[in-house]
């Protein structure tokens, strides 16, 4: 083994420390052990200014662990990941002012049922709801219908049963979204919105290691629908910033500052994408 890293994951955990490293204020509600896993993920969170101050800590509880690595030369990644799960959360748990706080909620697959109970409150203060699709969750096709933003990777069109990305987008806006997203990896991200399908390609980066790539994109997105921003320039920039993170290890020491993700997207190098595999693609993994 080369080098390693023991960092904190997650995928909401590491949208927050992206955000907070662009200088927004920031709070993580989730469940973790009291375990080292647990005390890992919220010192790592603090390291970023991400206020965990609400954090639930299970007596007990077991927080999830993922073994991942990386082989530079052959570009691939193999996950270990011992799937114990901590409670979730639950209106009785948290203080739904402090949730509804927020000027935007990002919801990943772990909370999508506490998604679910926060989100017609959310609705009614018109609190953008982004929900990553990331997997297959109880709760999955509701939340589809309640939040503001679907996004998620490529493995939504198997998740879905579609026959191809476009099928997937269109599955997800029917559904009741303002806008479905799919990131592609190195082909960037595709967007469907009732004004049409939006497709920008990935920027260039040397690319070290992807875990921490959708999470990061995820921040992006939040910080452009926080700014207003239209759709091309909101890939754009959760593009950038998905490419950066892939600089180095872990995915948390490469997050880049605002002034990076910005000179990216000004530098404007991206990854040639091919139609091809875009269009032909008939929902099979690459
Ligand atoms: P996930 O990590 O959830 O599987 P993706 O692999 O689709 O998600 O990556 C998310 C985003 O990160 C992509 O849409 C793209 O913007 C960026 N990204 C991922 N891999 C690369 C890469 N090799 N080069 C440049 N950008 C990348």
């Amino acid at each position: 083994m080369k080098d390693y890293r023991l960092v904190g994951g997650g995928q909401a955990t590491t949208a927050l420390a992206a955000l907070s490293r662009l200088g927004l204020k920031t709070a993580y509600l989730g469940v973790v052990g009291d375990d080292p896993g647990g005390k890992l993920v919220l010192s790592g969170l603090k390291e970023f200014g991400v206020d965990v101050s609400s954090v639930v800590v299970e007596e007990g509880g077991e927080t999830p662990v993922a073994l991942i690595f990386v082989d530079e030369t052959a570009h691939t990644r193999t996950i270990a990941y011992q799937p114990t799960a901590p409670g979730r959360l639950s209106l009785s748990s948290v203080d739904p002012e402090f949730v509804l706080s927020g000027r935007c909620l990002l919801v990943d697959p772990h909370e999508t049922l506490f998604g679910l109970e926060i989100a017609p409150a959310a609705k009614e203060r018109s609190i953008p709801l982004i929900y990553d699709a990331e997997h297959m969750t109880d709760g999955f096709e509701e939340m589809l219908a309640a939040a503001d933003y679907v996004v998620g990777s490529e493995d939504v069109v198997s998740t879905l049963n579609a026959s191809c990305v476009e099928a997937a987008l269109e599955t997800i806006l029917d559904a009741g979204p303002k806008a479905a997203v799919i990131t592609l990896g190195s082909e960037g991200a595709i967007a469907l919105t009732r004004r049409g399908l939006f497709r920008r390609p990935a920027f260039r980066v040397r690319v070290i290691d992807t875990p921490a790539a959708g999470d990061a994109f995820h921040a992006g997105f939040a910080y452009a629908v926080l700014r207003g921003w239209d759709m091309e320039r909101t890939l754009d920039f959760a593009n950038a910033l998905g490419a950066l993170v892939c600089r180095g290890l872990g995915g948390r020491e490469t997050l880049p500052d605002l002034k990076e993700v910005l000179d990216l997207v000004a530098a404007g190098t991206t990854v040639p994408t091919s139609e091809e595999k875009l269009f032909n693609r008939k929902g099979e993994k690459r």
